[in-house]
């Protein structure tokens, strides 16, 4: 099968001819039909990610496809099943896993397209385990983002943040693949958006799914636009998407009560807040890891029903890889973008 390898860290992607993985007795061979990139896989493939240290690797943890063949101990799903796939590989018994919290697996194995072999390919195994049927109505390059671009803000909003109707959110980093769908979640739940991003288009396309108030990050802090955006209350939630560069203006955009939520950090390792601050305000500051498998069943159904819309805003063969992970780079990507290998 064609694959993109990379061989070393720093290096380049390298398309080869290699085999076919074989699945084990719990897991699924699967025709990759799309499988979205973003920021994680730059970050894997510079060699900045602890758990990544094995090579050659191949990359691809967000992906829907179709299952070619089962191990032999394999009975929830089928050849011909048209599936996605959550992206943390958990032990199942642990106190985490028991009660449904498996992304804080107490004996956590790893990730899929790190420890598995990734999505950039034709073909991939996964454990059986860690399968979510999509029904016909999504397309395999929009189901391909459900689990990561639309589930991880989804257990945010949902799990964390705790949104009610009518509470005013401000998402950073608003017009990338999370954010885009960030946004459309936080409208769903009855609540009002202020976006935060850089760029006319990612800002246009915050615009156009709804978000109440656009501020354009290139021009610094904006917290004083928060503060007249909400009253001079502030907002209730916000969703850091961005981490270290945005977290300060986050802090001073947050009101009384306030939740801040943080997905994203790939700008810096540390945070500062004043315990003082956060006694008078009582805020909470909470940290959003990815979705569980219950709440991926939830987002397919929002999906299919057509409440949330999946934004691929391009679909490339895998020659093109090397490309869109230089636009990612730039943070030039709007939305999702996706091979077809
Ligand atoms: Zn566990």
């Amino acid at each position: 099968m064609k694959a993109l390898l990379v061989e070393k860290f720093g290096g380049p992607l390298v398309l080869e001819d290699v085999p076919i993985p074989q699945p084990g007795p719990d897991e699924a061979l699967i025709r990759v039909k799309a499988c979205a990139v973003d920021q994680f896989d730059l970050t894997i493939r510079a060699g900045k990610f602890a758990m990544a240290d094995k090579l050659p690797v191949i990359l691809g943890h967000e992906f829907a496809g179709v299952i070619e063949a089962v191990g032999t101990r394999v009975t929830t799903v089928a050849p011909g099943d048209r599936v996605t796939s959550t992206l943390y590989l958990t032990c199942g018994r642990c106190r985490y896993c028991l009660t449904g919290r498996e992304t804080l697996c107490a004996d956590f194995i790893g990730y899929v397209g790190i420890q598995t072999p990734g999505a950039y390919a034709e073909y991939t195994t996964v454990p059986a385990v860690n399968l979510v049927k999509l029904p016909d109505p999504i397309p395999f390059p929009e189901g391909s983002v459900i689990a990561n671009a639309i589930g991880t803000p989804y257990h945010a909003l949902t799990r964390r943040a705790r949104l009610q109707p009518g509470e005013r959110v401000i998402v950073t980093g608003a017009g990338g693949g999370v954010g885009v769908h960030a946004l459309q979640l936080a409208r769903m739940m009855g609540a009002f958006v202020m976006a935060v991003d850089i760029g006319d288009e990612k800002l246009a396309l915050a615009g156009e799914l709804g978000a109440e108030r656009i501020f354009d990050a290139s021009t610094g802090d904006f917290s004083a636009s928060a503060r007249q955006w909400t009253g001079g209350e502030g907002t209730d939630v916000v969703l850091e998407l961005v981490g270290t560069a945005t977290f300060a203006s986050s802090l001073k955009s947050l009101g009384r009560g306030g939740r801040l939520v943080i997905i994203g950090s790939h700008t810096g390792e540390t945070l500062t807040a004043s315990p003082q601050a956060m006694i008078a305000n009582e805020w909470e500051i909470l940290g959003s890891r990815n979705v569980t498998k219950r709440e991926l069943a939830e987002v397919v159904a929002l999906v299919a029903a057509g409440r949330i819309r999946p934004i691929v805003t391009g679909r490339y063969p895998l020659e093109e890889a090397e490309t869109l992970h230089q636009r990612l780079r730039r943070q030039e990507v709007v939305g999702r973008v996706v091979l077809e290998p």
